[in-house]
């Protein structure tokens, strides 16, 4: 489904609550309490979607890329958040029991206690679940706590708010809308459950296990993994996977990494991967042999589909993971096109697996431009950051124009390159980036 209709069917799911209050044909009532009634049932949408936005389905993250996807989802949660905490506050009609004159709560909001509970508790639940996740950074929270806290917090919300709603809510006692809540209710469950149930099912029966694991640059490692008795895992280079070395496949260790060997070098892959935290900073005590667990292929840092007169490289540090599998892949197929591979780091010994970049220079002609900020005494590189003089000094010339740029690295790097390519006049869609955090 191309990234349009995707757009459109979520615009269809969060707006029909709306339409199918309108068409339930109870009578309005004061402009305010209307548009209290309507950002409640817009917020419930936005809060059962954001379970399938979060679901790692490659139907979506497959077509806008799992940043994007997961950028959507934090904002959107942003988005539900405002719109749930100002729903209690726009009514104006009283706050009371049932009056038997008023069996269509024209006058009154009625709240029998279930309703009031679960309401007010979703709407203390909500605004913590949010804040957590924006501050997680600054708490001192294994990642998968928080995500085990987010995902119980996230599935109480939606009952909380389900309850609320068919209980409270004017529109919601309608069999249409009540349907439609269950719906989507239940296909956030099934979401859940293919993620962590089904999903880990299948992986028991399609196992790897490490085969080697090398230090390849300051702090930064190489792991390979095999297949057990199955052909490997069908993928495009630049594409990425989510890795369990270790683990039960039901456990929540599991993290993200670009896949850096390309297809064309057979069923062994390979990942290239920087110190940073408990897991990483595990590697040096990872055995050959060691069981893995692996879900993907996901991203679309891919060139297929891509026409342009030539590919370039833009990488900061272990963003040039995924560079390795691209650049690998077109050597590999022998692609005519010209390559530049600009690949920055901080010093010398932070640049990974350099036999590899000397045969891409070698085999398949890509021009290398390496930059380090503190270059030992002896070096003949660029020296600096990658900033937007480079980029503007690199590909200023109109014959740029049309290539594809292909960029991974630090977010503050990313969002220079792109502001400075999109500025010299490379379209948008020309550009394809892959952020390793999603915050
Ligand atoms: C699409 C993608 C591709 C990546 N490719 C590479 C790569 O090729 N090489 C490399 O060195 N790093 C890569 N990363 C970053 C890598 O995933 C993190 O550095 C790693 O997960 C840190 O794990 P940790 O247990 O050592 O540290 P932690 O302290 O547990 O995590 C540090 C940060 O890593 C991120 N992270 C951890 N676990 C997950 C998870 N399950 N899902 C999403 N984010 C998580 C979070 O932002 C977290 O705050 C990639 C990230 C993404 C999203």
């Amino acid at each position: 489904m191309p990234a349009i209709a995707l757009i459109g069917l979520y615009l269809a799911v969060v707006f029909a609550p709306l339409g199918l209050a309108v068409a339930s044909g109870r009578p309005p009532r004061p402009m305010m309490d209307e548009l209290a009634a309507g950002a409640g049932l817009v917020a419930f949408a936005i809060l059962l979607a954001e379970f399938l936005l979060s679901g790692r389905f490659r139907a979506i993250s497959g077509r806008v890329g799992m940043d994007v996807t997961m950028r959507f989802h934090q904002l959107l949660a942003r988005t539900a958040l405002a719109l749930a905490v100002v729903h209690p506050f726009l009514y104006t009609l009283p706050f009371n029991h049932p009056l038997p004159y008023d069996p269509t709560r024209q006058l009154t909001l009625t709240f029998e206690g279930e309703g009031l509970v679960t309401g007010v508790l979703a709407f203390l639940l909500l605004p913590s679940l949010v804040i957590l996740s924006i501050g997680r950074d600054k708490l001192s929270l294994r990642y998968e706590t928080w995500r085990l806290l987010h995902g119980i917090g996230a599935l109480a919300v939606a009952g909380l708010v389900y309850l609320h709603a068919v209980e409270a809510g004017r529109y919601s006692q309608d069999a249409m809308l009540r349907w439609f809540w269950s719906g989507l209710l239940g296909l956030a469950v099934l979401s859940l459950l293919v993620v962590y149930v089904v999903k880990p099912l299948l992986q028991l029966r399609r196992g790897w296990h490490v085969s080697a694991v090398r230090q390849v640059a300051e702090r930064t490692w190489e792991l390979t993994i095999a297949p057990d008795g199955h052909d490997g895992l069908a993928y495009r280079a630049g594409q990425f996977a989510w890795i369990n070395v270790g683990h039960s496949p039901f456990s929540l260790d599991e993290n993200p990494f670009s896949i850096c060997s390309s297809p064309a070098e057979g069923r062994e892959l390979r990942f290239l991967i920087k110190e940073l935290g408990d897991f990483t900073r595990s590697l040096s005590r990872v055995r050959p042999g060691t069981r893995v667990h692996l879900d993907g292929p996901h991203g679309h840092l891919t060139l297929e589909g891509r026409a342009a007169p030539g590919i370039a490289f833009i990488a900061g540090g272990v963003g040039i993971a995924p560079m390795f599998s691209l650049l690998g892949q077109l050597a590999h197929e022998k692609d005519p096109r010209p390559t530049v591979l600009v690949y920055g780091n901080r010093a010398a010994d932070q640049i990974a697996l350099g036999d590899e970049l000397a045969r891409l220079r070698r085999v398949h002609k890509t021009k290398v431009v390496q930059v380090l900020s503190d270059p030992p005494p002896d070096w003949s590189g660029e020296t600096g950051i990658i900033d937007a003089p480079r980029i503007r000094a690199l590909f200023g010339e109109e014959k740029y124009r049309d290539w594809l740029f292909v960029l991974c690295g630090p977010p503050a790097m990313l969002d220079t390159v792109e502001a400075m390519l999109l500025d010299i006049g490379v379209a948008p869609g020309q550009v394809l980036t892959e952020r390793f955090h999603y915050d």
